[in-house]
């Protein structure tokens, strides 16, 4: 379970990305961080294991503080905690297999996944991942033979071999076809739904929101606008954080009388 209490972020430019942001996540649920561009989407999947470090507030999951930890504990509890990206950092001239099986690294010693000695039963789960993302086919292939959407299925076999206690994917399917974005998500959620991973995704588009979450988490400026059950979320959410009624409140340029 993650929960996170009082998040806030200022940026040292006093961007003030995050304000006093609260969020629970438990088992079996995809949840849809929603937002235009800029609203803190990013920052809110990045505060949480402190690839940003929050300005105030906490983050716990499975029991754990993330905000308090050392530097070592948090490399850690790193480890089970899946990042998915909108696009995929692959290494274009290993293999998709090899590629893989680099998600162990910070699980494994450093020097099994640079000379890609892994142990059977890593290849072993590796090729189960592939199977599961629908890459079985390609696990020979390098990874530059892949299209967008191979890619992004790689990523999160990688991820997953991670064995994350979460997923947070920071708009995964922005850079894939409408189609192919939906294909991704719907493993994503599938995924989700076999291992009992709690999921955040951010996304800037509804339709994704709605047709792939069971709640969703609207944000603008920074703030929790709503947080409803996918189903129950109405136009009139939606217009909230999609109409530009206000400017947003931190960074109005300050005007100067002109004389
Ligand atoms: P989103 O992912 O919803 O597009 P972000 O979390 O990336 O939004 O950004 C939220 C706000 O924080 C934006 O106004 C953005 O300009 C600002 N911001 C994000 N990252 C930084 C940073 N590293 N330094 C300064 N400001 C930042
Ligand atoms: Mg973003």
């Amino acid at each position: 379970m993650l929960e996170i209490r009082n998040l806030a972020k200022t940026f040292g430019s006093g961007e003030r990305a995050l304000s006093d942001v609260n969020l629970v996540a438990s088992k079996d649920e995809v949840i849809a961080i929603l937002g235009l561009s800029g609203s803190g989407k990013s920052t809110l999947l990045r505060c949480i294991n402190r690839l940003v470090e929050p300005t105030t507030g906490s983050v716990i999951l499975n029991g754990t503080e993330i905000t308090s930890l050392g530097k070592r504990q948090l490399r850690q509890v790193r480890t089970g905690i899946g990042m998915i990206f909108q696009s995929v950092n692959l290494v274009d001239r290993l293999s998709v297999l090899d590629n893989v099986l680099t998600g162990t690294l910070g699980v494994m010693p450093t020097w099994r996944v640079v000379t890609k000695q892994f142990p059977k039963s890593e290849v072993e789960r590796a090729l189960e991942y592939c199977e599961r993302v629908g890459i079985i086919e390609h696990v020979e292939k390098r990874a530059d033979q892949l299209s967008g959407g191979q890619r992004q299925r790689v990523g999160i076999a990688r991820t997953l071999m991670q064995s994350p206690s979460i997923i947070l994917a920071d708009e995964p399917t922005s850079a894939l076809d409408p189609k192919i974005g939906y294909e991704v998500m719907g493993l994503i959620r599938t995924l989700a739904m076999e291992d009992s991973l709690p999921v955040l995704v951010a996304v800037h588009d509804t339709g994704i929101a709605k047709n792939f979450s069971d709640r969703i988490v609207g944000m603008k400026f920074g703030a929790k606008v709503f947080d409803q059950p996918t189903g129950l979320v109405s136009q009139d959410d939606l217009d909230q954080i999609y109409v530009d009624d206000n400017e947003r409140p931190s960074s109005r340029p300050q005007q100067l009388e002109s004389a």
